[in-house]
């Protein structure tokens, strides 16, 4: 599965956040300037909170995912910080007298709902109810209209927080705020400020996730940089007003802070590679234990008469805050780290070379691809050789849940497993099948294609009625009928225990562009066409149509069908770095091949690696050994030098011969490479990609050949 890995800028961010946080809470600057003041924790600091909203749905809200499994364990994970939280504060609400008010239960209800129990624990109910209600929201519509009633929600929060002042001298609309008011102290929660900060995060995960740095270049930065001065700019301007004008009622709602978010986080993702550990978990730390810090030091303070020292100076103050929240945050990580129950480890499947499928991607390329079709045609998706190497039964689960309906196989031993797999909908055979295994084809419901007049014959003869597709061949001359000899399709559609559900083609040059070829291509469709309109002219009707394979939608996207087969295209990739198409499809590739380092070893000037003496070091060299090779569907001839493999986000030569089971790479100017690190053969790391495209080339193949061969072995 995708590994939400090597976001630096996010996870460094979350620590700059949670220092703001401690700032609004101890204002700093308060004993040098009222202006300073208001706009460091009331302005600038208001960034934080929305920044945490944002950073969460980045990784969970997406309009591409259809399952509420990652939201449930957010919402089990939040609650559970929460409930401990409250726990841990509960000795501070008692010093406050907190439990002392009358009728306190439904006041201790709305806190523990919406504002938190302590001044600062709103946020853990506010971001289940803010990823909930985005969750919800891009589920059941799309990010406009999801934005449209976000936005909505915030402007009615923006009345009853910044622009209170206003709302309050409007009749009707003051009498509905006050009502609200009996329900939360603040507007600035799960249902009005929240949702708006996770959808944003989820848009720029879909927008942005895939795409690697270099692609994303410099302009993007400085546009950036530059949307966010200028948004800022007016937010402080915005806050200014409403401060003079004595407008607020509470101080963390602007309308400038929504594109101020949209640019940073925009700037903050431009940062990527190797993730620090634990920031995420230091953060909240931080976060959550820094109003104990402050009540613990004042109280030491006190008892110390270090007042004048501690706390009267109020960036001293704030600074002390800092170094100890930080400090016991970092050594309770450190510590849990340690300590925390390990269970057994079971070794995953993963200890020695595994390839990795993103389903999130396979579910994005699905929903691209039908989107690039005309409407009334439905993806039918090439689920043969295992799902090109990608493991069929992951692959067709998958796709089954998310609504596609049809399939196609190249045998019928395929098609048997898609039905134990439990796939409903409708699975088509490709190639041949012995006529003999006829039952099996009607006891599995499977669609035989008719691979030429004679082959339709014998399995008619077979008096058992099955479903079939009429194959045309119209110039590839690999399996059907040929396109002139519409007489013979006639027959078939004539033929007693011959069901015939569909007629197809298949192109032969699709992929590419050049005249002759685009003119080829074009002879195979109107040859199709006209075998069917003759088809139609003597009365016959005309079953389902299709002809497209991926590079048929890509370069010939509006052929009236109704099925597009796709296969390369929906496992995200082309098949050659050299192909150019018509339509320009953002696909993500869904497979990755990884295995690890298992030893690293020093080979001395003049020494030989592999067999054949096929490598000699030209320099005292760190060799390390990787178990994949070309059993694992890597190429045997990338070996030597023709190929490199990435660690650490860096590219290393493979060096000597790949044998069956192992390869070695040269990790001499990579020194900190080490014994258990990841190698990615194919696939993202860091800012790195290796793409089956590329190395598929390398291996004078295309990418359809590398991965089909791939994921046998695990
Ligand atoms: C394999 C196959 C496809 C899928 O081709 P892609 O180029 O991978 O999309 C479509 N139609 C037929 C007949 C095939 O054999």
């Amino acid at each position: 599965m995708n590994r939400e890995k090597g976001y630096t800028g996010i996870e460094y961010f979350r620590i700059i956040a949670s220092l703001l946080v401690i700032a609004i809470h101890t204002s700093p600057l308060a004993s040098f300037s009222d202006v300073g003041d208001f706009i460091l924790t009331r302005v600038t600091a208001r960034i934080a909170v929305p920044f945490f909203f944002t950073a969460s749905g980045y990784f969970l809200i997406s309009c591409y995912s259809q399952s509420a499994g990652k939201l449930i364990l957010f919402v089990k994970h939040t609650a559970l910080i929460y409930g401990v939280s409250i726990l841990l504060y509960l000795p501070v609400n008692l010093y406050n007298g907190y439990f002392k008010m009358e009728n306190p239960a439904p006041h201790i209800v709305r806190d523990i709902i919406f504002d938190g129990t302590l001044y600062h624990l709103w946020y853990l109910p506010a971001s289940i109810m803010g990823a909930a209600a985005a969750w919800y929201l891009i589920r059941k519509t799309d990010y406009k209209n999801a934005f449209i009633t976000a936005l909505i929600l915030y402007l009615v929060g923006l009345f009853g927080d910044s622009y209170y002042g206003i709302a309050e001298k409007i009749p009707g609309m003051s009498g509905i705020y006050q009502f609200m008011f009996q329900l939360f102290d603040h507007t600035r929660n799960g249902i009005f400020f929240a949702p708006i900060f996770f959808l944003l995060g989820g848009y720029m995960a879909d927008r942005y996730r895939h795409r690697r740095i270099n692609k994303m270049g410099y302009t993007h930065l400085e546009n950036s940089i530059w949307g966010f001065a200028v948004s800022f700019s007016l937010m402080l301007g915005e806050a200014m007003l409403l401060w003079f004008f004595d407008v607020q009622r509470h101080d963390s709602m602007y309308l400038f802070l929504l594109p101020c978010m949209y640019f940073l986080f925009r700037f903050i993702l431009f940062f990527r590679g190797k993730r620090p550990p634990y920031l995420k978990e230091v953060s909240l730390l931080i976060y959550i234990i820094h109003p104990m810090i402050i009540v613990l030091l004042r109280l030491a303070a006190r008892l110390l008469h270090l007042q004048s020292v501690l706390v009267d100076n109020s960036m001293v103050h704030y600074l002390v805050v800092c170094v100890l929240s930080v400090g016991i945050s970092v050594v309770a990580v450190i510590f849990w780290e340690r300590h925390r129950p390990q269970g057994n480890r079971v070794p995953d499947g993963r200890d020695r070379s595994y390839i990795e499928v993103s389903l999130e991607n396979l579910e994005h390329n699905a929903r691209v691809l039908q989107k690039a079709m005309p409407s009334g045609c439905r993806l039918m998706a090439v689920v043969k050789a295992e799902a090109y190497g990608h493991g069929a039964f992951e692959i067709a689960t998958h796709l089954d849940k998310i609504g596609v309906r049809a399939f196609a196989v190249a045998t019928i031993e395929e098609g048997i497993h898609l039905r134990k797999y439990g796939i409903r909908g409708e699975i088509l055979i490709l190639g041949y099948t012995d006529v003999h295994r006829v039952r099996e084809l009607k006891k599995y419901d499977l669609i035989q294609s008719l691979i030429d007049f004679d082959y339709a014959a014998a399995l008619n003869q077979e008096g058992i009625a099955v479903k079939a597709h009429i194959k045309i061949d119209t110039g590839m001359h690999r399996l059907g009928i040929s396109a002139g000899e519409w007489e013979k399709a006639e027959k078939i559609f004539a033929m007693k225990n011959i069901d015939v559900c569909g007629i197809f083609t298949h192109l032969c040059c699709a992929d590419h562009l050049a005249p002759d070829d685009v003119a080829f291509t074009k002879g195979q469709i109107d040859s199709f066409y006209d075998l069917l309109a003759d088809l139609q002219a003597d009365g016959f009707r005309i079953p389902k149509i299709h002809i497209q394979n991926s590079y048929g939608l890509l370069n010939y996207p509006d052929l009236k069908c109704d099925y597009v087969r796709a296969g390369i295209a929906l496992y995200g990739v082309l098949s050659s770095p050299e192909d150019d198409t018509v339509l320009k499809l953002d696909l993500r590739p869904v497979l990755s091949l990884r295995s690890k380092v298992v030893l690293i070893r020093s080979v001395g000037k003049g020494e030989p690696v592999g067999y054949g003496r096929a490598f000699t070091a030209q320099r005292h060299s760190r060799i390390a050994i990787v178990p994949v090779g070309y059993a694992d569907g890597y190429p045997r001839s990338l070996s030597c030098g023709h190929s490199s493999v990435l660690i650490r986000g860096s590219r290393v030569p493979i060096i000597g011969r790949i044998c069956m089971d192992q390869m070695a790479v040269d990790v001499t100017d990579l020194e900190e490479a080490a014994v258990g690190d990841i190698v990615t053969l194919v696939g993202v790391d860091g800012g790195n990609e290796l793409e089956a495209p590329v190395v598929a080339y390398g291996s004078g193949s295309i990418s359809n050949e590398l991965l089909s061969r791939m994921g046998r072995r695990g």
